[in-house]
């Protein structure tokens, strides 16, 4: 499965305690973060993630990319809903995107943990046989 992460500033710490928890589901999976998200991520675990620009110089524009392109199955954002953020109509763009195209989006802790959990459970496996439609079409 392609995971995307992102946290805002306020919510790093809750991020990677959230990896760090989880680290061994998501080490089976391909990761994808915004820039500094990614960062301490990597700082504080043994998983790879695949970086992209940080959140206000466009990386949720590129997860949205992803998005678009059938390149990721789920996000998990935790978005600081106290803090205004100067790339917000970025933010809001992504969200849209999960809406068009149903992709699972957790966008606090508690939802995410459900998310993982199921991930866990195998929920999501029927993605893979679309993906693998797709690369047959
Ligand atoms: P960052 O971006 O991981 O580079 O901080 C997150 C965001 O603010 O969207």
């Amino acid at each position: 499965m392609k995971i995307a992460l992102i946290a805002h500033d306020q919510k790093k710490n809750e991020m990677v305690n959230f990896m760090i928890a989880y680290e061994k589901i998501f080490s089976q999976h391909t990761l994808y973060s915004t820039g500094t998200t990614g960062a301490r991520i990597m700082e504080n675990t043994s998983l790879h993630i695949n970086r992209l620009a940080s959140g206000p110089l466009g990386g949720d524009q590129q997860i949205g990319a992803l998005v678009t392109t059938g390149d990721l199955d789920l996000i998990i954002f935790f978005r600081d809903p106290l803090t205004a953020q100067p790339h917000e109509p970025d933010v809001t763009a992504l969200l849209r995107l999960c809406d068009v195209y149903g992709i699972p989006l957790a966008t606090n802790v508690a939802t995410a943990e459900l998310l993982v959990k199921a991930l866990e459970l195998g929920f999501f496996s029927w993605r893979e046989v679309v993906d693998k439609y797709k690369e047959n079409n």
